[in-house]
């Protein structure tokens, strides 16, 4: 068996016609930078954004023939809008619609989709899937993985089945805080088992392409990863995804907001100013969208010296139930700083299943309670909407 390499994968590209039905992909300059990891190949192919929808079937035959490979497990092909970034791609003559590359570490905002014309208002729903909820912060740091993963096990540890989607692509960190590694196992090679852990279905980034991998993924590439770590994992039935947004509320936010069913969301800030006028973003960007927000989640609220027990409010603790309140959203509950919390998560045994009894593993479950509470809520008004009685 020979070993697997760009140049064989390329070579097997070169058998797919491109949008002109006459030269190959490889030839016209679409395929991106190649990157094989343990098994798995992922590349784009630069299309233009109004004719994404109707050149699926070159992403599909891309795909198919990669997947043919010897060697390869996965394959992973995004449409993109932009030539992605890389020395390993051919020089490629960019297309007529390429949009700008985004200036780094920010997301561009993906194009539309489907073709070009206006959005959907929600995405369809993910079959065996009762709910989705996103966990979100205005930005990184505040503890929003923290939460995310604890939150979906402290809802596992009420009696639900769950998953977790990590759609933080730039910075996926679910196979460290759930301590799994591994890749995901291709099912008929068309989809993915989620991985496990804790009893959690699980999907990550992080399972597919090497931590040190430079993140060729741009704005409508990352919607493209989203989507298929969406809708190509078999997620079997579940009460509840729980998806763990990237930090901000740019446009490529908003527009995961709007690709994902979302039931509701859940905010995740620290008490301090700044934070909270980032979560008010945050809240004002599933508005747009047309997502319920939950509530919001104070993190870091205080910290109780294991010593002594006294309490000491490093960041002027209250901050976001005040905040909550002046906005019209519920506080879903405040989690201390503590030093147990951060220890777990970075040794992958979260406190909510490493440490059960703990007073932060209580506080996560009735957090978890009341988000489950609230989603119901919401289904039983949606069933008891409109009835229109004609007298
Ligand atoms: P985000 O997803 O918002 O970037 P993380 O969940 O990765 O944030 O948390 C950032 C850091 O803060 C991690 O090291 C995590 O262990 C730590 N952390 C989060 N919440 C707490 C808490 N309540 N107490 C102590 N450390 C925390």
């Amino acid at each position: 068996m020979s070993e697997l390499t760009r140049e064989l994968v390329l070579e097997q590209l070169s058998r797919v016609k491109g949008p002109d039905l006459e030269s190959n992909i490889v030839d016209l300059g679409l395929v991106s930078e190649v990157v094989i990891a343990n098994g798995g190949v992922t590349f784009a192919l630069t299309v233009d954004p109004a004719r994404a929808q109707e050149l699926e079937p070159m992403r599909e035959a891309a795909e198919k023939a990669v997947q043919q490979l010897d060697g390869v497990e996965r394959v992973m092909v995004a449409l993109t809008a932009e030539k992605a970034g890389g020395s390993g791609g051919p020089a490629a003559p960019p297309p007529q619609a390429a949009r700008q590359a985004p200036p780094p570490g920010n997301l561009a905002p993906p194009p539309p989709m489907g073709g070009g014309q206006a959005q959907p208002q929600r995405a369809a729903g993910v079959p065996g899937v009762k709910a989705i909820v996103a966990v979100a912060s205005g930005k990184g740091g505040v503890g929003k993985s923290t939460t995310a993963v604890n939150l979906a096990l402290g809802l596992q540890a009420n009696g639900l089945k769950v998953g977790v989607l990590d759609a933080d692509i730039y910075g996926p960190s679910m196979p460290r805080l759930l301590g799994i590694s591994g890749r995901p196992e291709p099912v008929q090679g068309k989809t993915l088992k989620p991985m496990q852990g804790y009893g959690l279905n699980v999907m990550s980034m992080g399972f597919l392409v090497e931590e040190d991998t430079p993140m060729i993924w741009r704005g409508p590439m990352v919607m493209s990863a989203l989507t298929q770590m969406l809708r190509e994992v078999e997620w079997g039935d579940l009460d509840i995804l729980v998806v763990d947004m990237p930090p901000g509320t740019g446009d490529a936010q908003l527009t995961m907001a709007q690709q994902v069913p979302l039931a509701g969301a859940v905010i995740v800030s620290t008490p301090q100013d700044l934070a909270l006028i980032d979560a008010r973003k945050g809240l004002n960007m599933f508005r747009k969208v047309d997502v319920p927000v939950l509530g919001i989640v104070e993190n870091m609220s205080y910290f109780e010296c294991p010593k002594c027990g006294e309490r000491s409010e490093i960041f002027g603790h209250g901050g976001a139930r005040l905040e909550a309140e002046k906005l019209g959203m519920d506080f879903l509950g405040e989690v201390p700083l503590d030093m147990e919390v951060r220890l777990r998560s970075d040794q992958g045994q979260p406190i909510v299943v490493s440490k059960p009894d703990s007073m932060h593993a209580g506080i996560y479950r009735d957090i978890a309670t009341a988000v489950w509470a609230k989603i119901e809520q919401g289904e039983s008004q949606a069933r008891a909407a409109p009835k229109i009685v004609i007298e």
